[in-house]
């Protein structure tokens, strides 16, 4: 089975508060070239956005992996678990 088929099987629950934000954008404008959170996130939760020089995050599809707690070189990620009764819910089967 395919990622994408995986993936189909899981539903959220979104918070309007999101739990995670970029700490501090000139870091990621600057001092980060390869941007990695657009790579490593299986949700495609970070993109660059050209246009206005960021990183756009889409938090409502997070899956809580937790690689946003070791996968940013800059450590310039704060991440934490949605509130209770929000989030990712996963599906078996
Ligand atoms: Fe910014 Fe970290 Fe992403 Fe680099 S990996 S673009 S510093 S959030
Ligand atoms: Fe993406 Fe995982 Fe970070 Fe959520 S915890 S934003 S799924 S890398």
């Amino acid at each position: 089975m395919k990622l994408e088929d995986k993936l189909f099987l899981v539903r959220f629950q979104p918070d309007k508060q999101p739990h995670l934000h970029i700490i501090n954008g000139d870091i990621c404008l600057k001092e980060c070239k390869e941007k990695p959170c657009t790579f490593f996130c299986p949700a495609k939760v970070y993109e660059w956005h050209e246009a206005e020089k960021r990183i756009q995050t889409a938090y409502e599809g997070c899956l809580e992996c937790g690689t946003c707690w070791i996968g940013c070189p800059h450590d310039n990620i704060d991440w934490f678990h949605p509130r209770g009764g929000f989030g990712v819910m996963y599906k078996f089967g």
